[in-house]
């Protein structure tokens, strides 16, 4: 296929040893790349059972076929793994510049196996792999990592050329929060994936390339990657909304429809909202503009933030920041949230399962199951130096913050308050409340990597209304919208694209991008299918591992609970009026199995 360069490095390890190999074109034709591929390759050579922290555990780094090709935001690159904090298959999505790095390395793929004896960093420079020892890098924060990387290549300008994967701290200590860090900044989705790499001893993988991709008819692939350009530099959310503020700006929006989760769900209303809006965001920081490969909205926000307690440069506070590290712990200073932020991207901490764990733990606080003497913590809901310290803690595994570092879901079960922990498959709710947005509430129930917005962003038409006016508190066409998004998303990951585009583009309009590139003649529904096929391929890994249909549910408090205040006050969770219409649609039984003919069309 046109786009891949059909190879896939394999490295083992516990013996220190490589090889390249030539990727099966049919897993290519089925699967197409990125996600889908690194899901088919983990189901295939790892037991779903296996456990998440033994060396039996892969890690796949997997770019899509259009990434490095210039299609448009084709730089997406995936990690894909069984997840250290919750047992089910995880994916991490990277964006930036690694994942077109890889390509241009000569490899779609590379397979990590085996434990290494001691740290080591695998290194990836054009032709030459290394597997080099790490002990300089190990105990230091992500950035750290890269600076000690690029600073012992003794070619400067290659240097500047390499990008990195790596974990932090957290990693390195198999903190089941802990996730992986690319380009030195960019947080990865994928709690418990940092923790995978950690007990792998691999500090980093680095990659620099110079071979060139080249797609089937360069021509039509000009013109039509011209024509999307156009498309997103003209559409009112990606050509300025994101452009300026990148997803912060989805934070006054959600206030006003009452999306926005407060003190761990407790409420969804709070009384500062001017604070933390767009202008109060630039009030704080000076923000820089950055763009992933090929990408012309350059959401990325970086800054710099100096402060007693911490000093570095980073990402200014994204939506989900704002909404998992700060409302959700109540806390309402912006330069505190962005510390958090920068703090989980140098520490390698999920922002979400960091966040989520933290709110669970102040509200066990607030209702004085534990206190500050059983923590040896101080965790109080609005206090953002309570929030600072757990999250350094927590990454370190210092003190008893251990207690904490073990998830929301493991402390909750500690005191018998499960009820507390606002998760689902033992990963914390991402910042939506899935009581005003309730096809978002069925994705979070069914999601096959927890409750994520980024695996079916139905935000963007129940409240963006994006491309469809739909009402957030209806359950009407919901689970027809779900299933569309997360077949959607899971082709998008797996050609490598952003699905922020879908906020100026429909998917429609990629599929000339994506046949001119490959040199296929795939039509839109044909592309849903394959998303499909992967959508199932990774619901029979988790049910390999242990889970059915009693996990597709949200928290109690989402049901029993109605939102007290705000514009959405007085809604509830609809999930379990809208779950038999969507195991419908997907071919499943009613206990949410996959039918025998339902996998036999899929070619599964
Ligand atoms: S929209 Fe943002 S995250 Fe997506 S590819 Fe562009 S810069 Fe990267």
């Amino acid at each position: 296929m046109y786009g891949c360069t059909g190879r896939c490095l394999r490295v083992n390890l516990s013996k220190g040893k490589h090889s390249v190999e030539e990727i099966d074109p049919e897993l290519l034709g089925k699967f197409v790349g990125g996600r889908g591929l690194g899901v088919k390759v983990l189901s295939d050579e790892v037991d779903p059972k296996t456990d998440p922290l033994g060396p039996e555990n892969k890690l796949i780094f997997v770019s899509g076929p259009l990434v490095g090709t210039g299609a448009v935001t084709g730089a997406s690159c995936n990690a894909v793994t069984k997840s250290a904090l919750s047992g089910a298959i995880a994916c991490a999505k990277m964006r930036g510049h690694f994942g077109a790095e890889l390509k241009f390395a000569g490899l779609d793929m590379i397979i990590i196996e085996g434990k290494a004896e001691s740290p080591v960093i695998l290194s990836i420079l054009d032709n030459k792999i290394n597997i080099r020892p790490a002990l300089e890098s190990w105990g230091r924060t992500t950035s750290e990592t890269e600076v000690v990387f690029k600073k012992s290549l003794e070619d400067k300008w290659a240097a500047r050329e390499t990008y990195l994967v790596s974990i932090g701290p957290a990693g390195e200590k198999s903190v089941p929060l802990a996730n992986i860090v690319n380009d030195g900044f960019l947080s990865v989705g994928g709690a418990g994936i940092g923790a995978v790499m950690g007990s792998k001893n691999l500090k980093a993988i680095a990659v620099k390339g110079s071979h060139s991709l080249s797609v089937a008819d360069g021509d039509r692939f000009v013109r039509v990657v011209t024509n999307l350009i156009n498309k997103l530099n003209s559409a009112p959310f990606t050509s300025q909304s994101m452009r300026a503020w990148g997803s912060a700006f989805f934070t006054g929006i959600c206030y006003q429809k009452g999306v926005l989760p407060y003190r761990n769900f407790q409420a969804a209303a709070f009384p500062e909202s001017k604070d933390i809006g767009t202008e109060a965001l630039s009030n704080a920081f000076a923000l820089r503009s950055r763009g992933c490969f090929a990408c012309p909205i350059a959401c990325i926000k970086k800054t710099d933030v100096s402060n007693p307690l911490f000093r570095a440069k980073g990402m200014a506070p994204t939506y989900l920041a704002i909404g998992a590290l700060g409302l959700n712990c109540g806390v309402t200073d912006l330069t505190t949230i962005g510390l958090a932020n920068m703090i989980c991207a140098e520490m390698g901490l999920d922002p979400i399962a960091a966040g989520g764990t933290v709110a669970t733990a102040m509200e066990l606080v607030e209702k004085g199951f534990t206190d500050r003497d059983a923590l040896k913590l101080e965790l109080r809901f609005g206090q953002g130096e309570d929030l600072l310290q757990a999250l350094t803690l927590m990454a370190t595994k210092k003190g008893h913050a251990k207690r904490i570092g073990k998830g929301g879901d493991a402390l909750a079960k500690e005191y018998g308050q499960s009820k507390r922990f606002m998760g689902v498959k033992g990963m914390p709710v991402a910042p939506f409340d899935p009581r005003c947005i309730q096809g978002m509430g069925l994705h979070f129930a069914t999601c096959n990597y927890g409750p994520h917005h980024l695996y079916a962003y139905t935000f963007f038409e129940e409240v963006l209304n994006v491309h469809e006016g739909l009402d957030p508190w209806s359950t009407e066409g919901k689970p027809e919208l779900v299933k569309q998004y997360q077949d959607m998303t899971a082709i998008m990951d797996s050609l490598g694209l952003c699905n922020w585009t879908l906020m100026g583009l429909k998917f429609n309009n990629f599929v000339p991008m994506i046949n001119s590139c490959l040199g296929t003649e795939y039509r839109a529904e044909d592309l849903l299918r394959i998303g499909d096929r992967i959508w199932n391929q990774e619901r029979l890994f988790n049910i390999w591992a242990g889970f059915d249909h009693t996990h597709d549910t949200l928290p109690g408090r989402f049901f029993d609970e109605p939102i007290q205040d705000g514009p959405a006050q007085g809604q509830v969770s609809k999930v379990d009026e809208m779950l038999p219409a969507y195991y419908e649609l997907r071919g499943w039984s009613e206990r949410g199995q996959p039918l025998t003919e339902t996998l036999k069309a899929l070619g599964l």
